[in-house]
């Protein structure tokens, strides 16, 4: 079995080797070769205490981003390469790290601390491959086991349960019955862990082929962090647009839009407003009038709680608030919505509707498609046209109001945002000269 290593990580197996100790190319990237897929990274554990990595790799710049638990970055070629000394992991007990790492001089001891069999292989070209635990075979039979008793490992950090999910979703691999019966019976532990640890985790299950497929049949792992789910679970819509109960009907959203966190987190709370938002008629028929707006706020709080971004926070409850208006396309309406959410949301929003409407029942979904086909097209004329729906678009800027002798800043503001809606509604075209007459008719108008 022969793996292909680039030049920097021979040469740094070499070096470590050529000193006296032992080093192996480990983890994710020796999985990703074996299944046929070029690594982003390449990770490195030997014999080697962390002051002898330094002492082999003088002659480099390294980095201790963890010398305590026997990891010393080595900077080579522009890129940093990780190498941990062979170690022996104690519990788990902050959820962040290792109590107490041991160091150990036996490769088996560090390929026994690593979560599953496929990511606990090691390799170089002197000894080959090392696949003490069968993740070769898992590996060719696409199945995620944990490396020992699955209750002890989860026990000893949860967060492998949450990796377990992500590796089956991204993988496309089933979880081994043991592991999996595991999974669901040390859930609970989940709510020790770091939110910083869960985000990175959760983000790459959502971009993962099989995301619908995990989401649905590890619906009780996902609301141990996000609780909020669980009111969408089994939730029936009773409305001719939905053939899917609430919950199902989101990961079927999920799954309809790209491998991109902010679209897949977007569709996975859009509708999580709905049951809270339930009111029913006279005739028994269900309205969610307002989920929107209570979606967009729920969101904010779980993305908050989950350590995201606030920029990402803040696309994802835009993209929610305005998942359900209902388009025409209309130049002035569309105009409209630009100027108000600007043209990357505008653009989202096109997908997401597109991601929602294809989750939903047949019922007039050829009326609803190309109504959305005809927004979009329209949508898009008008970015690329360059029309004007935006204040940077104007043809009069604040200095120009300046000039007229318009002094007060918010008046300023607010006449040029009068202006802009008059070009947007097709009453003034978007020339300074005609724009600037009218300014100074407001002015001598009060307006
Ligand atoms: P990716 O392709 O996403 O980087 P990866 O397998 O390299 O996948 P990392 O999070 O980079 O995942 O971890 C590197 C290796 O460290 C894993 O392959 C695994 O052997 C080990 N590992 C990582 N996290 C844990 C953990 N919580 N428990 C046990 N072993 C772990
Ligand atoms: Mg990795």
């Amino acid at each position: 079995m022969k793996i292909y290593l680039p030049e920097n990580v021979k040469l740094i197996i070499d070096k470590l080797r050529n000193s006296g100790y032992n080093c192996y190319a480990v983890g994710g990237c020796v999985r990703d070769s074996l299944r046929g897929v070029a690594p982003h990274d390449w990770d490195f554990t030997t014999s080697a205490t962390p002051d002898e990595i330094e002492r082999v790799f003088a002659d480099h710049r390294t980095i201790d981003v963890g010398k305590n638990y026997g990891t010393v970055a080595v900077l080579m070629g522009g890129e940093l390469y990780e190498i941990t000394t062979y170690r022996i992991d104690g519990k788990y007990s902050d959820s962040r790290h290792p109590d107490a790492v041991r160091f150990s001089d036996r490769i088996k001891d560090d390929l026994a601390r690593r979560d599953f069999t496929v990511n606990a292989m090691a390799y170089n070209d002197c000894d080959g491959l090392i696949d003490l635990f069968g993740g070769g075979q898992d590996l060719a039979f696409g199945v995620i086991r944990c490396v020992g008793r699955p209750d002890e490992r989860f026990c000893e950090d949860a967060l492998r349960i949450l990796r377990a999910l992500r590796f089956a979703s991204v993988l496309g691999f089933t979880i081994e019955p043991e592991t999996s019966e595991a999974i669901l019976k040390q859930k609970g532990l989940l709510n020790d862990i770091a939110a910083e640890r869960i985000r990175e985790e959760f983000l790459k299950l959502l971009c993962g082929d099989k995301a619908d497929f995990i989401l649905r049949r590890y619906r009780k792992v996902i609301s141990v962090f996000i609780p909020e789910l669980r009111g969408t679970f089994d939730f029936e819509q009773n409305s001719r647009h939905h053939n899917r109960d609430l919950y199902r009907h989101t990961v079927a959203a999920v799954h309809n839009v790209e491998p991109e966190p902010l679209l897949r987190v977007t569709m996975l709370f859009h509708d999580i407003g709905k049951p809270l938002a339930q009111t029913t008629d006279k005739q028994g028929v269900c309205h969610y009038h307002g989920h929107q707006k209570l979606g967009a706020a729920m969101t904010r709080e779980i993305l908050r709680r989950l350590c995201m971004p606030s920029v990402f926070i803040d696309e994802v409850c835009t993209l929610i608030r305005w998942h359900d208006e209902r388009f025409k396309p209309d130049t002035v309406m569309i105009k409209r919505y630009l100027k108000r959410l600007g043209a990357d949301a505008m653009q989202k929003l096109m997908l997401v509707q597109r991601a929602d409407i294809l989750a939903q029942s047949p019922y007039m979904r050829e009326e609803k498609l190309s109504n959305l086909t005809a927004v979009s097209e329209e949508l898009n004329r008008i970015i690329t046209s360059g029309e004007c729906y935006s204040l940077r678009q104007l043809s009069v800027n604040g200095s120009d109001l300046l000039h007229l002798g318009m002094s007060s800043g918010i008046q300023i503001g607010q006449t040029l945002d009068q202006l802009l809606d008059k070009v947007i509604e097709g009453e003034l075209p978007n020339e300074k000269e005609l724009l600037l007459d009218r300014a100074k008719i407001m002015i001598d108008n009060g307006e």
